[in-house]
């Protein structure tokens, strides 16, 4: 059976509407046999949160193993687990955290930092988190994608502020999204084997199918790209069109 792995925000939906031709070709690929899962770098919702969404609009049941954000691959770093941690990033992504560390703490008190996405940023504190790193400490982020597609248009994302802390400490943030390594370490353990990656960024999507060595799909759906679209192996405008590729 063939895997295909879709990227959510600006390819299956953007906000909580579902782009045009995605749900007959959704049902159409199941009924053939092919597998589909879902690759996020969206960690404002939890998994579980993300299957409801997607059972709501796809009118179908979704298998919560079959979606993969990097609040999965967080559960499997050390030093998120088993150490103080200050979270910079909003309060569910705070909840979900303390299901599995006890131990959230002050920044002061912290021995390592998760970065995730806040609607308001306190330059102060981006200093304050900056000292902490170059104290040493271990900080992650959770993705790096600069920009995320809503129905409104595009908004700053999580890597805004990560690229401001590479910057201001000269350091590289480790970051759990795609196409980075604690995300790809996490399909590999965990036995997800995909043959096509369907998205609508070039620096995640594209740059991930072409880590994993397997063939991608631009779709042109969602953000504007700032990296070139023959990073990807096909180029569409429309859901769609995925089906004669996965038939070639
Ligand atoms: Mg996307």
């Amino acid at each position: 059976m063939k895997t295909l792995a879709a990227d959510l925000d600006g390819t299956i939906y953007k906000g909580n509407l579902l782009l045009p031709k995605v749900k007959e070709t959704y049902d159409f690929l199941k009924n053939i046999g092919i597998n589909i899962i879902f690759l996020t770098n969206n960690s404002s919702q939890t998994p579980a949160e993300i299957k409801s969404k997607l059972e709501k609009l796809l009118k179908v049941e979704i298998n919560i193993h079959s979606i993969v954000t990097p609040l999965n691959v967080l559960q499997t770093v050390d030093e998120l687990v088993n150490s103080k941690v200050y979270i910079f990033g909003s309060s569910n992504i705070e909840n979900y955290i303390k299901e599995f560390n006890k131990n959230i703490v002050p920044i002061d008190k912290a021995e390592s930092i998760i970065i995730g996405r806040k609607e308001d940023v306190d330059f102060n504190l981006v200093n304050e988190i900056a000292s902490f790193i170059l104290s040493g400490k271990k900080a992650f982020c959770l993705n790096k994608d600069l920009t995320f597609p809503t129905e409104k248009g595009e908004k700053p994302g999580n890597g805004a502020v990560v690229k401001i802390l590479e910057e201001l400490t000269n350091t590289k943030v480790e970051s759990l999204g795609k196409p980075d390594q604690l995300f790809i370490n996490y399909l590999k353990n965990y036995n997800y084997e995909i043959n096509y990656v369907i998205g609508d960024r070039v620096d995640t999507d594209i740059i991930l199918a072409n880590k994993l060595k397997i063939e991608s799909i631009l779709i042109r759906s969602g953000v504007t790209n700032f990296m070139n679209a023959e990073n990807a192996t096909y180029v569409i405008d429309e859901f769609d069109e995925l089906i004669k590729i996965l038939f070639k």
